[in-house]
């Protein structure tokens, strides 16, 4: 007889802790080769490759994005697409850069078929390996782009616009909330915004 639907999600539940606590205790390369390896979630199966992250293991600044797109997919490589050319200039603007104290990764390592939002039994299976690269880097702040890696982060439904222009604060480490990169390219007004966001940032990591 198999289990009756109560016990099989506390089993479920039980091994989800038991997989987040094994990430909790891993290395860099550990963590890489387990995010290469990974089948806890569908995406997997639809996606070209695992997209880790990409920067400097001890930045400063860590951006936090939703999930690889197609151009991603294709690389290997977080924010290479359109919404990527965005993000580097402003980055440069500040006289940052990928790898120049800039650590960038994602929510989910998996790019979501058609570019989907991410589901919450995705973003659950798939956010312990990027608090684990959190653990790893240290950061002195943390740049949440978009509603996915705000709302992970900070446990919260709030939007962007009630989040934005405060500092909050994750493991504590100071997190700043900013749009996506991929939404100011279809709303360009909002671009100073994000502009601002990044000069609150960068005064609130020199403090
Ligand atoms: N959008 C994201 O959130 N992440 C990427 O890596 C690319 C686009």
């Amino acid at each position: 007889m198999g289990l009756s639907p109560v016990w099989r999600l506390r089993s479920n539940q039980e091994e989800q802790e038991q997989k987040s606590g094994n990430i909790a205790l891993m290395d860099w390369a550990q963590l890489k080769a387990k995010v290469a390896d990974c089948t806890d979630c569908k995406l997997r199966a639809g996606c070209s490759q695992t997209v880790f992250g990409v920067g400097d293991q001890k930045a400063q600044w860590l951006l936090v994005g939703e999930a690889p797109g197609s151009e991603e997919d294709r690389l290997g490589e977080p924010f290479v697409g359109q919404a990527g050319k965005l993000l580097d200039n402003m980055l440069a603007a500040v006289s940052l850069g990928r790898g120049n104290n800039v650590y960038i990764a994602n929510v989910l390592k998996c790019r979501p078929p058609g570019n989907r939002n991410p589901e919450p039994g995705e973003v659950a299976q798939c956010s312990p390996h990027l608090l684990r690269q959190i653990e790893l880097i240290q950061p002195k702040l943390i740049l949440a782009m978009g509603r996915f890696a705000a709302q992970t982060l900070l446990g919260t439904d709030a939007t962007i616009a009630s989040l934005r222009g405060k500092v909050h604060q994750y493991a504590g480490v100071p997190l700043i909330v900013t749009y996506h990169p991929a939404y100011l390219l279809r709303t360009l007004p909002d671009k100073a915004k994000a502009w601002a966001d990044l000069v609150f940032a960068r005064k609130t990591i020199a403090e």
